[in-house]
């Protein structure tokens, strides 16, 4: 079965250029095709039947995280955060999405001696596209927590959203499909767990929401700083820490955060049955509540950016 993901939009961005989908390639003599070396953002966008708009969700903590990923990898913005964010807005209305959809922004190294060239000698680009959403269910997943680590933050930070740093989660998940199992939960060189390949995790034990620190080896989720930012609101506390591989097995719930996908329950783990098997309470409220954020139902407007209206919000 094909996914959303593969419907092609008709335009993309490149370099300051809006252009053809079939228009938009890079050169392979780049360190971004043959290293994998470029800066990347996904930005969520929802569609809301009720106020006919399409909302972007946190560009400015996006932008943030693009950012901290550029300063760690030594790597220039060719772009202002305006521009870019301009851009992406200007991407999704040009394709006409009235549908949930996402925009991928990638800041890239291009052409130069791999890897021996200082930064600044080294020119730097931007692409950008955007694409139809999966759309968000509670269908649950069944996990194993497999034969990869995730990488350790002396070698390659996992907080860097750098294309590099996908092999490491691709070879769990790829292994975890092959060994019949949804997807795969990552543990560090500890043993402590981290998250899935393209998520962070969550898990409930006795009413408290748990999920691993940012030292454990996470991306540090959009996702998972809005559920930490919400918590409060919704009567949850919510806890910072190590979590051991066998309290997955033992927790109330568990389950996952990320912008394409919100939050999605994890039924087993190891073949181990979360709960009753079914998603659970706080889950589902979870669930309901993030999908209503993204849609202008519940009141966190600061955090949107309508694609359609014509006012430029403030500052990014
Ligand atoms: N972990 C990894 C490794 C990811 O690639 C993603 C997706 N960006 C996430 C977690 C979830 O982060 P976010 O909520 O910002 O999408």
């Amino acid at each position: 079965m094909q996914s959303a993901n593969h419907t092609v939009p008709r335009f993309a961005w490149l370099d300051g250029e809006v252009v053809e989908w079939a228009d938009a390639r890079l050169h392979i003599d780049t360190q971004c095709v043959l290293g994998g070396l470029n800066a990347y953002e996904v930005i969520g966008a929802s569609w809301s039947e009720e106020d006919e708009e399409l909302y972007l969700f946190r560009v400015q903590a996006h932008l943030d995280r693009l950012a901290r990923t550029m300063k760690v990898m030594r790597l220039a913005p060719a772009y202002s955060r305006q521009e870019m964010a301009g851009m992406a807005r200007t991407l999704l209305a040009l394709n006409g999405f009235r549908e949930n959809a996402f925009v991928r922004i990638v800041v890239y190294f291009g052409s130069g001696p791999l890897f021996s060239h200082l930064p600044d000698e080294v020119p730097t680009g931007v692409f950008m596209f955007a694409k139809p959403a999966h759309t968000p269910s509670l269908q649950g997943l069944h996990v194993c927590t497999g034969i990869w680590q995730r990488l350790p933050d002396l070698a390659a930070p996992p907080r860097v959203k750098a294309g590099a740093n996908y092999q490491n989660v691709r070879l769990a998940q790829v292994q975890a499909r092959i060994d019949g199992y949804d997807d795969a939960v990552l543990l560090n060189s500890s043993g402590k767990v981290c998250e899935l390949p393209l998520e962070n995790l969550f898990l409930v034990r006795d009413g408290v929401l748990i999920t691993p620190g940012a030292t454990s080896g996470i991306l540090e989720g959009i996702t998972r700083r809005t559920l930490l930012d919400v918590a409060g609101d919704l009567g949850l506390t919510v806890v910072e820490r190590d979590v051991d591989r066998s309290e997955l097995y033992v927790a109330d719930e568990v389950f996952s955060t990320a912008t394409q996908r919100g939050v999605r329950p994890i039924l087993s783990v190891d073949r181990y049955q979360v709960g009753d098997g079914e998603p659970g309470p706080v889950t589902r409220q979870l669930y309901t509540y993030f999908q209503d954020l993204l849609r202008n139902r519940v009141g966190r407007p600061e955090w949107l950016t309508p694609v359609y209206r014509s006012a430029i919000p403030a500052a990014y």
